[in-house]
């Protein structure tokens, strides 16, 4: 596939998936946690000894310093018990955080690709969110259950040896519950699975509320969206609730068997006892034994959710993960200085099942401006972005002096390509962050040399707190005119080789365009090729090609006066015309 050898992803399996890696080194961890648990389950057995101690002996003989004795004994056992029930919860809380500084870094690496690497099918996906579940899980009290579980068979073992009959007894119930289990197993996936999609959907109905905030107010939206949000929540509701509905009936099964198992025990040892074949001490430990025994199947019943969730949420991830930007190391290429070659390139994005734009083919020689003309759907935005490689071409390929982006290091690639696109967005930050693109290397010198090419250092320091301006969602919010001059200058940041523009001038006013006239023609002299999509005339001034797209397809390229001449009238007799405005 082209895609793999543009995107540099390569698809990862087993034991190379960074999850499995994650995992790995913290598995002695879990062999500690399991010795651990080992010392905790034989401590936990000081309770029941001390009982037929106290009835057995103590009570027989009437001897009260046996009694201090046993009960020093049995006080040290426990602190011993408490120190180590809190070591082990201080390693599982620690193990959660393990695995999250392992796979968090990656994880939002991953997240940040989704959209572009799975299209529309990444709407559904949260792996930050994945992360943060498992985490919960490994930290909570669930794991410490499921490792207190294979000790069931010690302390039944323990009741067996008191009296066969007490062990069938307390066998039985651990069946009986360990089928229920299974049951609540199988019926509660599916509604948690569920109920995570519902949650995502829930959540996207909640994040363009927010986004289209203006909108939903300038136009009383707000009753209508409401209902559509009262819907989507009902339904995640009735979802949670069948699903929990379903664990609380078995939860409570559970609980009541093991006190109908406790005072079966009891009942049964009294009879024992009373045909002396046992002990009242040995009828009591064995009652209090069971109870012990079964306590954590209860504890992993009520934590079966948040299991079920975590198991989900970590075989999602190692999905996401699979196709990790694990890039091996790549030997530095110089920069491109030279052409662009654009062959038989077919693009459109992911997921759709053909090209939007189809058989492009055209080379841009170093000072080439070129302007991309065409009507609104025709696919300029979307030539635009496999140009830059924000989407991989589907078929054919684009050089930059021959060679392939996937040659370069991805992190190398802002170095000669600088890419304004139509919807452009800036980043939580200062505006100087935004221009350097979150370079912590980047030098005042060429942000301010970015800015006044964009013709928007004036405008910048005007602002009380100049290049410092925090803007995004957290700050300041500027204007769209000023937004797309700053995101121009962040295009030119470090004069690369190759920039693209799409619709920069679309927010502009005459001040504006001309500082853009002037930046194209900057550029250009300085060697780099400028790619400049425009509806607006005046925007293609300062371009000597021409690229015409139609309905995906090249219309004309070549020298813009003969493009022009060959093209634009039929252009705009459609755009007067139909006027699709998408
Ligand atoms: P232009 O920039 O020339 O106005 P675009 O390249 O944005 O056109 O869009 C070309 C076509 O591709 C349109 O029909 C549009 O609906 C479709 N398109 C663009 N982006 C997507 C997307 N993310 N998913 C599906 N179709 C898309
Ligand atoms: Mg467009």
């Amino acid at each position: 596939m082209v895609g793999a050898r543009q995107g540099a992803a390569k698809p990862l399996t087993g034991r190379d998936n960074p999850v499995a890696k994650a995992f790995r080194p913290i598995r002695s961890a879990f062999w500690g946690v399991a010795v651990v648990s080992f010392v905790i389950n034989i401590l936990m057995l000081t309770g029941p000894v001390f009982m037929l101690q106290v009835y057995d002996r103590v009570l027989a003989s009437g001897s009260v310093p046996t009694l201090v004795v046993i009960g020093i004994l049995a006080m040290v056992l426990y602190v011993f018990y408490g120190i180590l029930e809190g070591i082990r919860g201080r390693i599982l809380s620690r193990l959660g955080q393990r695995v999250d500084a392992r796979l968090s870094g990656i994880v939002y690496k991953v997240s940040n690709s989704l959209p572009v690497r799975l299209g529309r099918r990444a709407a559904k996906l949260r792996p930050v969110q994945d992360l943060d579940t498992i985490r919960q899980f490994l930290s909570g009290p669930g794991p410490a259950a499921i490792f207190d579980i294979p000790w069931l068979p010690l302390y039944l073992g323990i009741v067996f040896l008191f009296h066969p009959l007490l062990g069938f007894v307390g066998l039985a119930g651990a069946i009986i519950i360990t089928i229920l289990i299974g049951v609540n197993e199988a019926m509660s996936r599916s509604p948690s699975e569920e109920a995570a999609g519902q949650a995502g959907r829930r959540a996207a109905v909640v994040e363009s509320g927010q986004r289209n905030s203006e909108v939903v107010t300038a136009m009383g939206m707000q009753g209508a969206l409401t209902s559509r949000w009262d819907a989507q929540n009902g339904e995640y509701l009735a979802t949670q609730r069948r699903a929990s509905d379903r664990t609380g009936v078995f939860g409570t099964a559970i609980k009541t068997i093991r006190f109908v198992l406790q005072s079966a025990i009891l009942g049964v040892g009294a009879w024992l006892a009373i045909k002396q074949e046992i002990t009242p001490g040995v009828m009591i430990a064995a009652s209090i034994m069971t109870s012990r025994a079964l306590a954590p199947i209860e504890q992993a019943v009520a934590q079966w959710r948040g299991f079920v969730a975590s198991r989900q949420a970590l075989k999602r991830l190692r999905e996401v993960l699979q196709v990790a930007d694990s890039e091996p190391e790549k030997m530095d290429l110089p920069l491109p200085t030279q052409k662009v070659n654009v062959e038989q390139v077919f693009c459109g994005p992911f997921g759709e099942a053909m090209p939007y734009v189809q058989n492009v083919t055209l080379e841009l020689q170093s000072g080439d401006g070129l302007g991309v003309i065409g009507p609104s759907g025709s696919g300029k935005s979307t030539f635009a972005r496999a140009l830059v490689g924000a989407t991989p071409a589907l078929k054919g390929v684009i050089r930059y002096d021959g060679a392939e982006l996937g040659q370069w290091p991805t992190t190398k690639r802002g170095e000669f390509i600088g890419y304004l696109p139509q919807d452009l967005q800036l980043f939580d930050g200062t505006i100087a962050e935004n221009i350097a693109r979150f370079n912590e290397e980047a030098s005042p010198d060429k942000v301010i040399e970015a800015a006044k090419l964009a013709d928007v250092h004036d405008m910048i320091v005007a602002l009380p707190e100049g290049y410092n301006t925090v803007i995004g969602r957290t700050g300041r919010s500027l204007s769209a005119g000023q937004r797309q001059r700053v995101a121009l200058a962040r295009a030119l940041y470090g004069n690369p080789f190759l920039v693209v523009l799409d619709e920069p001038n679309s927010n502009l006013d005459a001040e504006g365009e001309s500082a853009l006239t002037g930046a194209i023609k900057a550029m250009r002299e300085k060697g780099s090729i400028v790619v400049v999509i425009a509806h607006r005339p005046s925007a293609i001034a300062t371009v000597d090609k021409i690229l015409c797209l139609k309905e995906g397809k090249m219309a004309g390229f070549g020298p813009k006066e003969e493009v022009l001449k060959q093209v634009v009238q039929p252009v705009q007799r459609v755009r007067a015309g139909m006027g699709p405005g998408r």
